[in-house]
């Protein structure tokens, strides 16, 4: 994927949100969402309506908040449409389903600009339309001076039975599919003001794009558990351990490969504090029965007697990103 990079930070120049009516700035959204075979209505009545085709539907939700969430200076509008779709899409292959629709508000101060709206657009679009997920609807609500946030509502579908957390049995290969630490190494970039040392790191910050399309290929494999990585290996590990009552013993000589990408851009304690605690990466972490890894997949861990999550033998508890407390923990 190439991002490509037009959009203005938001209250630059040119039209404002102050400057449309809702119907105006309806006129310039609609037209760029993608549709799809589920959708039997979509915008523009008071809601859309979509084809069920099994008896049960998946649903989550996600917000991004301006200097929060991202940064104009680090992330354009089409990066946060991005992101928005992943962060969402991710969630409901990590249950095993697959996204038909997504709903999106946008909640502005009404000096953000058209043009910053348009790019966000474009970028949701783009990444809804290629991952073959409609979107349906939304709502627009103006906000106080200096506020920028985005809520979108994913639902989605299964081919057979949910991969809950709680389903990890003793003797479980746990398994990754996808990148780990990138987001996080990216993000490090940015901050050391060294963003062109590994701009596909960077990139994969500013807009991860994870294979969606293996959760349905691990919950048909015979997963027994999952999730996407949001908040880091450890952290994430760790709530499969609560869930399911086990231990994840997680094999830092597995993470070699993952570790040694990193290395050249972040150095080797980052690289390894990447991998483990990095969030937003939104790669699929799940549980295997024994030799039932699927391919594609690698082996990071297995998982054992006892509660919580171990690496190389030695408990580890908390790292990755805690909202509330907005920071890193340890
Ligand atoms: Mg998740």
């Amino acid at each position: 994927m190439t991002t490509t990079r037009t959009s203005r930070p938001a209250g630059d120049a040119g039209p404002t949100l102050a400057d449309l009516d809702e119907d105006q700035l309806l006129e310039r959204i609609f037209p760029a969402l993608p549709g799809g075979p589920a959708v039997l209505v979509g915008p523009g009545d008071d809601t859309a309506l979509l084809r069920a085709r099994s008896g049960a539907v998946l649903a989550t939700t996600d917000a991004m908040v301006r200097g929060r969430d991202w940064l104009d200076e680090w992330s354009t509008g089409e990066d946060v449409g991005r992101k928005l779709v992943a962060q969402n899409a991710a969630d409901i292959a990590a249950m095993g389903g697959r996204t038909t629709a997504l709903l999106v508000t946008l909640v502005a101060d009404p000096a953000t600009s058209v043009a910053w709206v348009s790019d966000m657009t474009t970028g949701l679009a783009a990444a809804a339309a290629e991952a073959g997920i409609a979107v349906v609807g939304g709502d627009l609500s103006s906000a106080p001076t200096g506020t920028l946030a985005l809520s979108v509502t994913a639902l989605g579908e299964l081919d057979g039975e949910p991969v809950l957390r709680s389903g990890a049995q003793v003797g479980d290969q746990v398994a990754v599919h996808g990148t780990l630490g990138w987001s996080a190494a990216g993000l490090l970039l940015l901050q050391r003001d060294s963003a062109t040392r590994a701009p596909d790191l960077v990139r994969y910050h500013r807009a991860p794009l994870p294979a969606y399309e293996e959760g349905p290929r691990a919950a048909a494999s015979g997963a027994t558990a999952m999730l996407d990585i949001s908040d880091g290996l450890v952290r994430d590990a760790g709530r499969i351990a609560k869930a399911s009552d086990v231990r994840i013993a997680l094999d830092t000589g597995l993470l070699a490969d993952d570790i040694g990408r990193l290395v050249p851009a972040v150095g080797a304690d980052g690289a390894r504090d990447c991998v483990l605690t990095g969030g937003e990466e939104h790669s699929l972490l799940a549980c295997f029965p024994r030799a039932g890894v699927p391919s594609g997949w690698r082996a990071v861990g297995v998982v054992q007697d006892g509660s919580g999550v171990t690496v190389d033998g030695t408990v580890t508890v908390g790292g990755g990103w805690d909202h509330f407390a907005r920071r890193a923990t340890p």
